[in-house]
């Protein structure tokens, strides 16, 4: 199958191309902020869309403008992809407001506020130890990058607190895995604990996290005490963005162990709909970064099981996995969240909360590999959507529509 897989490299680029990066990622924000303000107004006075192409036009007469000179600096791709971004940021909010869901308009972008990045396409290559971009010529990369193969769509230049990264988009070729036969898991969020599966095993926010996340929170601190444009301020920045950067490093790298192993030793994933999951709000900083942290290990879950060749299910929206004894069946009329230890009345079970709604997803999806398609499977093709599941309840939307919801276009990470 051909695939789409993301290669990530951290980069080791001359004083001079950290100016080059730096100025391409200025453009970009330039020509987001521009467009955004173009099609504003296009709209306010003339009830116009314009698009992509459009304001993509009247760049180009810009640039012939001595005032816009600076244009040429930077390859034509930083701006261009820019405006396409913009596309995609108006698109997801059209497609959030009809169905319902709170998807912000797109905003302007602040230096310093944002994200530093930018995206090239054309011609890229890779090789030992260098990544090839167009405009910028050869970058060194601080990681060996034998692992690479396939055909390059586009390259991200992003960076995180004092270094730079590459995101290398490319189409690759994987081999169709055999099927995994192996036991169903099902797999619950967990309120203490990231997420239980249905045979007791944890997978915790890893311990590292916690101390990083009080360091997190010391940093903030201090950047906050020094003085608004200050030198120490600008230290302070630092040292809190390269904590924020450790926490990102480390949270990713606990989420890609987790849904490699279980992707690859189970048949069957059984997970909470993303939405259902995401309902427990809570303003608590660790909590934040796990709820961010879910709608990835889905994401991951998604694209892992086709390549090990297991499946994920999601179970239908309104599923009381955590109301439903795993013991006897019986659904509790309600259980408030503050309960931790699910008691049935029926059968005396006593089990830990998260663990008897793991237990009662994996029940759903054995039930599933008896019964034939009652659930919706993740993999088994681009169709998705919302469709009608035999216990008569409406399937959520994919996690792969999710994703090009939060994402604007599918990634796979390496
Ligand atoms: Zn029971």
């Amino acid at each position: 199958m051909m695939i789409r897989q993301a290669f990530r490299y951290e980069l080791a680029p001359t004083a001079a191309q950290r100016v080059a990066f730096a100025n391409h990622a200025g453009v970009a924000r330039w020509a987001w902020n521009w467009g955004l303000s173009v099609r504003r107004k296009a709209w306010l006075r003339r009830g116009e869309t314009m698009n992509a192409m459009a304001l993509h036009r009247l760049l180009n007469r810009l640039k012939g403008t001595p005032r816009y000179r600076w244009l040429y600096e930077v390859s034509k791709c930083a701006p261009q992809e820019a405006l396409r971004d913009l596309d995609r940021a108006y698109a997801n909010y059209w497609r959030g407001r009809k169905a319902g869901r709170r998807v912000g308009l797109p905003r302007f972008k602040k230096r310093g506020r944002c994200p530093d990045r930018f995206r090239l396409t054309g011609v890229i290559r890779v090789e030992p130890g260098v990544v090839v971009l167009p405009r910028i010529g050869r970058v060194a990369t601080k990681e060996p990058t034998g692992k690479f193969g396939g055909r390059v769509l586009s390259a991200t230049c992003r960076r995180e607190a004092d270094r730079w990264y590459v995101a290398l988009t490319v189409e690759v070729e994987r081999p169709d895995p055999a099927p995994i036969i192996g036991p169903v898991v099902g797999v619950d969020r967990g309120i203490t604990r990231f997420a239980v599966c249905s045979d007791g095993t944890q997978i915790a926010s890893p311990r590292a996290l916690e101390r990083s996340l009080r360091k997190l929170r010391r940093r903030a601190r201090a950047v906050s005490r020094k003085r608004p444009g200050s030198r120490n301020r600008a230290k302070a920045a630092l040292a809190l963005a390269r904590c924020h950067r450790r926490i990102r490093n480390q949270r990713v790298d606990a989420l890609h162990k987790a849904t490699t192993t279980l992707a690859k030793s189970h048949g069957v994933i059984v997970v909470e709909d993303l939405h259902v999951a995401g309902m427990v709000r809570n303003r608590r900083l660790a909590r934040a970064i796990s709820d961010l942290g879910w709608a990835e290990f889905h994401r991951q879950l998604a694209y892992k099981t086709t390549w090990y060749g297991s499946r994920l299910l999601v179970a239908p929206r309104f599923y009381p996995s955590s109301k439903r004894c795993s013991g006897c069946g019986l659904v509790k009329a309600q259980l408030p969240l503050g309960v931790r230890v699910f008691c049935c009345q029926a059968c005396g079970l006593v089990l830990d909360r998260d663990l008897n709604a793991a237990r009662n997803l994996a029940w759903l999806g054995e039930g599933e590999r008896v019964a034939g398609s009652s659930l919706e499977t993740e993999n088994a093709g681009g169709e998705g959507g919302a469709g009608l599941a035999g216990n008569g309840l409406v399937e959520p939307p994919s996690v792969k529509q999710e994703r090009a919801r939060i994402h604007g276009h599918a990634l796979m990470d390496a």
